[in-house]
This record gives C-alpha cells, structure tokens and sequence, in this order.
C-alpha cells in the first residue's frame, strides 16, 4: 500500500515540481484532463494581452513586420519542433489537425500518384479516418481508399499498395502507444510514407520525428501544449521531400512571394507551403506564450514523471480493486502506453460527473470509457491520492449511478 506521507515526498524530491507555478489552477481543483485542454499557464494572460493591447491596439499593422507576425507560424513552429525532435525548418503552426491531415495526404499523393491506399486502424481518431473519407470522395476511390485494421494487425497490411500509413503516436481512447520507429521503417520498406497523429503525445512524451525519418506529422496545442481551446495546430513535413511535394489547399501563405499578389500560385519551397489563408495571430500567440512552459525542462524529465504518477494512480486503485484498466498496463512496459490511462465502465459517465461534481475532472469517451490524463508540469503526487480517494468515495457512496447521469450533456 501508498501511504500518502510516501506521496508527498516524492513530490518534494520532484525535479518537476516548480513547473506547476506557471500554470493558473483553479483552486481545489485536481485536473486530470490536460490530454483535452491543458490547463492555462500565466505567461499566456500577460503576452496576450501584451499582443492585443500594444501590438494590434496601437503597432496596429505595422504589427505584421515589427512584431513579426508574418513569420510567427515558422517560428512558433520551430519551438514546437523542439519538443517533438524536429530540426528548424519543418514545422509550422497552423489550422487545425483535420485541415492540415488534409493537406499532407493530398501532398502524400503528389509523391505516390501510383499508390491509393492509406492504413490506418479502426479506432483511429474519427476525423482522421473522415478526413481521408473526404478526399476519397473528392478524387474517387481509385485515387485515394482508406483501409482499415486493427492496431495489432498493422504490420500484416504494410505492402506495396499502401500509399501512406496514418497513424495516432497514442490512441485517444485506450491510450496506446504505437512503435513509431519501427511501423515508419516498415512503411518505407514497402515504399509506403509515414503519417503521424502527435494529439496525445506532442508535449507529453519524447517523440523524435527526425531520427525516425517520419515524412509527415500533425498534432494539436490544446490538449499537452496547454495553447487554450482551439488553438492552432501545427504540421511537419520532412525537409528531405518538403520540395518534392504539393498540397492542395494553396492559399496565398503558402505561395513563395506572398506579397507580389501574382494571379499564379508558386508554392514557397520549404515548410511554408503548408500555410493556407491568414494566421489566427491571437491565437498562435497563446501557442507561443504556453510553450514557454517547457522552458528547461527536458521530454525525458517529463515522461519519467509522467510514467511515475500513473503507475501511481494506477497502483492505488489496483490496491482498492476498482474499475477495469483498458490502457496496456505500463508496469510490464512503460513503453506500450502515452500519458493517460482509460477505464472501461458501465457507469463510466456517471462517475465522470459525479467526480467533476468533487473537483476532480477526468472525461468521458464513449461508449463506456473514463479517461485521467497525466500533465507533469502541472499535476503533484498529492494530486493522484486526492483522485483516488474522490474515486473511492463517489463510487462507495453510488454517486456515479445517480439518474441524472443518465442525460449526457453535449460535450463529454
Ligand atoms: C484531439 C484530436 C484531434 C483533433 O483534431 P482537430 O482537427 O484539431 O479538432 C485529431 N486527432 C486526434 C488523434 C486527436 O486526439
């Protein structure tokens, strides 16, 4: 058994533990839902304001050369680059993950017009699999055809005829890990690209885009980047085929002399050609304030702790015997799961609530999932025992099976 003095040791002993100063937490709240919107941190309150006040109220347009707003996609970008392995260069902040997955397959095309087949797995992100849904019905199936299979299975289904793989780094319901070097390896064996989903595992683990020669990455900064609801998402296109390569969605942004207004579009030749229409600026300035978050603090610093507060949680409610892990279970190998851990629940919703209800936020996925996302910048060895023991109490007292649990509101 824990005992709770052990816990707050471990987070006097934490290397990590002055991070949580730079996040504003609401009081008495134990946040365990970073993996759907990272909790705000305080640079973003001041640079944004700075951003709105004195950039865009007074610099006005001026803004776009003396606060270098027209580079800011590139070099936000690169700060994302810096925590997912990716040299300078490659990235850009930009859209969302199914506008920019919309963009790397139809560039995944440009490189493989022979091929037609994207694998991915059956329980992928759903808009992942509708985004290639969509440009199937666009060109046609015999241009573009999704193909569909287990996670266990992928291996079987990598051959000459897939086009690109498109997979999640971590599922979003299970919290699975996938073997990004080795299914990239496979790919390029059979001539296929790599496509990487980074949503859970951007700013939450080690991820390493260059050493594993992935071709095409997408991910969001709202859920481990901590950039506030619906901030820009970002794309990597490695600088090894980023010439090679169209996309189709080919805005002005994109075009190599954006401001000589030509009737004809040139894409720009690097990462920039990923850009579509006007950039978010308010937005991406929250990108840019959340990321210096992680200022000097390491991946692997994270993903250590972030392993130790879930074998944590998990190890207290194993001790209690309650509810059904569905993550892989890391004590055998840390490496087969990212930084949440999902719980398969008849009352799963229920519990859900009734935890919000204590302070506690998890969330819920359907169709009988509870998830508890891990965030080591923010989240104390004292915040786990605090869940845990909410957790025992709601389910003790049969808080998660109240009626009024049986309506779910329209965003779980
Ligand atoms: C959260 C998430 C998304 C969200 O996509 P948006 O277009 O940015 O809303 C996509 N894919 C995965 C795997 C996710 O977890």
């Amino acid at each position: 058994m824990i005992s709770r003095q052990e816990l707050l040791e471990r987070d006097q002993a934490d290397e990590l533990a002055f991070c949580r100063d730079r996040f504003s937490i609401p009081e008495g709240t134990v946040y365990l839902d970073g993996n759907s919107l990272g909790v705000l941190p305080k640079q973003v309150v001041s640079s944004v304001s700075d951003v709105v006040i004195h950039q865009w109220g007074v610099d006005l347009i001026s803004s776009w050369n003396k606060h270098g707003w027209i580079e800011m996609a590139q070099r936000v970008g690169d700060g994302i680059g810096a925590l997912i392995g990716a040299a300078p260069g490659q990235v850009v902040c930009t859209d969302s993950i199914s506008v920019n997955l919309f963009k790397v397959l139809g560039a995944a095309k440009s490189l493989q017009p022979d091929r037609r087949v994207v694998l991915s797995t059956v329980d992928n992100f759903p808009t992942d699999l509708y985004m290639v849904q969509g440009l199937s019905r666009l060109l046609g199936e015999h241009e573009i055809e999704l193909q569909l299979v287990e996670e266990g299975e992928l291996v079987d289904h990598i051959n000459e005829s897939v086009m690109a793989i498109m997979l999640s780094h971590v599922n979003f319901r299970t919290g699975a890990l996938l073997d990004m070097l080795d299914l990239t390896k496979r790919a390029h064996h059979a001539g296929a690209l790599a496509i990487w989903d980074l949503a859970h595992s951007a700013g939450a683990l080690e991820v390493e885009l260059d050493a594993c020669h992935v071709d095409f990455a997408v991910g969001c900064t709202y859920k481990y980047l901590n950039a506030g609801p619906g901030a820009p998402a970002f794309v990597y296109c490695n600088q090894a085929i980023v010439q090679q390569v169209t996309q189709p969605l080919s805005g002005w942004m994109g075009h190599a002399f954006a401001f000589e207004f030509d009737s004809n579009y040139t894409p720009d030749a690097g990462i920039k050609k990923f850009l579509c229409g006007t950039p978010p600026i308010v937005s991406m300035a929250c990108v840019e304030a959340a990321l210096s978050a992680f200022d000097g603090v390491s991946m692997h610093a994270i993903r250590a702790k972030s392993i130790a507060l879930s074998e944590t949680f998990e190890a207290l409610l194993r001790d209690h015997g309650l509810l059904q892990l569905l993550t892989p279970v890391h004590s055998a190998d840390p490496h087969t799961r990212g930084s949440q851990l999902a719980y398969a629940s008849d009352h799963a919703y229920g519990l859900c609530q009734s935890l919000i209800e204590r302070g506690v936020v998890p969330d819920f996925r359907a169709p009988n999932y509870i998830r508890f996302g891990f965030t080591p910048l923010y989240t104390s060895f004292d915040d786990v025992w605090k869940a845990v023991e909410h957790i025992v109490q709601a389910i003790e007292n049969e808080e998660h099976m109240h009626p009024r649990w049986r309506e779910k509101l329209a965003v779980t």
